[in-house]
């Protein structure tokens, strides 16, 4: 099919996005110049901050990607105080980030459910409620999600990795503390107790199909995602799958893989938010800017304690580890107006996808549904 016609249908078969997947020269100009004039219609030329707090590589999960996978003995372990996680939250609050997203290792236990719980309630009160909190620390039971929402964490980030259960099972160990339903079961009961939900997956993974991908951006439309955070996959040696690094696209292939993702993805959903992800800027220095042009809303600098950084290697390469948060906000600023972006200061950010579907935040917590609105 004629590429102007296919991107200007409503909605993609499978075919149809594989298609897309492997555009090259002037037809793959077009679809990026299409998800760039999607993302001005519906979001606009903005991106928002979320300033990233990865306060523990501690890890009960043994994932065969992860550098900090509870497998890796080459890793110095760390769990930021209570002090030093309410002190980044206070630099991201006091340089007007309207948000800040907890990220951590998988721990499922009372104690981590309670610390939560008191860092959320720490939070909103040193900003005055005034700052938004997404979380990503794992699979969790509905309960716990519940407890932390009702704490007021409002966003919540679960990459399911990949959708077809066949490589999920070849990228994780083969047992119950990585059961591929168990993780659908949790972005299903996150989007339930009213989460704004976030998924995503790695691209150019080893035995990763454009097949795959393709799915992927099919399941992501069904569930009805508010937010996307997906990235290029990338060794660490100190992996299991390190073994099939022969079996890899070279960087610069998942690269483009990874920008033409976000780029389907914004086409087929018009007003969730995408993250660019970290990880693009490990392969190109202006990675992140290039997907932010092309689609992606969302960044998150890095606001960690420098010297915890380095021990929160997930992937070869990361960059950054050596800033400071001072570092992060001004070189994202500058990135950002490179991408012909503006930074949006002191707002949520929240997905609009989300609030057509359900009400703004504020609605839901005073109980106010409003009626699903039809995109025009
Ligand atoms: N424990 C939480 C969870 O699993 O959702 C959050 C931390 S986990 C380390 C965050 C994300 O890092 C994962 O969802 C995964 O997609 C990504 N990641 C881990 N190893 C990676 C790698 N080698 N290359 C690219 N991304 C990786």
């Amino acid at each position: 099919m004629d590429i102007t016609k296919l991107l200007n249908k409503e909605s993609f078969s499978k075919e149809e996005i594989i298609r897309l997947l492997q555009v090259i020269g002037k037809e793959k100009v077009l679809l990026f110049q299409k998800s760039a004039e999607v993302k001005q219609k519906y979001i606009g030329n903005k991106v928002w901050f979320r300033g990233l707090i990865e306060f523990s590589n501690i890890c009960g999960k043994d994932c065969l990607y992860c550098g900090i996978r509870k497998g890796n003995k080459n890793l110095t372990r760390y769990n930021l105080s209570d002090d030093e996680i309410l002190a980044a939250a206070k630099f991201a609050f006091d340089n007007n980030y309207g948000s800040i997203a907890l990220q951590s290792g998988e721990i499922e236990s009372p104690a981590f459910t309670k610390r939560v719980i008191k860092l959320l309630n720490n939070i909103k009160e040193l900003s005055d409620g005034k700052l938004g909190i997404t979380l990503s620390v794992g699979e969790q039971k509905p309960e716990v999600y519940k407890k932390w929402f009702d704490a007021g964490a409002h966003r919540y980030l679960l990459r399911v990795e990949s959708t077809n259960e066949e490589l999920y099972r070849k990228i994780h160990p083969n047992d119950k503390k990585h059961d591929f339903q168990r993780r659908l079961d949790c972005l299903k009961s996150l989007q339930d107790i009213g989460y704004q939900t976030g998924t995503g997956v790695m691209i150019g993974l080893p035995f990763q199909t454009l097949d795959d991908l393709a799915g992927d951006l099919l399941f992501m439309q069904k569930f009805d995602i508010d937010m996307c955070g997906m990235g290029p996959y990338i060794e660490h040696a100190d992996t299991p799958l390190i073994t099939y690094s022969d079996k890899l696209l070279p960087l610069n292939g998942r690269f483009d893989l990874t920008l033409k993702m976000i780029a389907i993805l914004r086409i087929m959903m018009k007003d969730i938010n995408i993250v660019a992800a970290t990880a693009l800027q490990a392969i190109d220095p202006i990675g992140r800017e290039k997907a932010v042009k092309i689609g992606a809303n969302i960044l998150m600098p890095n606001i960690t304690p420098g010297k915890y950084r380095d021990s929160y290697k997930l992937y070869d390469n990361k960059p950054c580890t050596d800033d400071s948060a001072e570092d992060c906000q001004s070189c994202l600023e500058a990135r950002v107006s490179l991408a012909d972006a503006e930074v949006i200061y002191g707002e949520w950010g929240d997905s609009k996808h989300y609030e057509r579907r359900r009400g703004t935040m504020a609605q839901r917590h005073k109980g106010l549904f409003c009626t699903p609105k039809k995109l025009d």
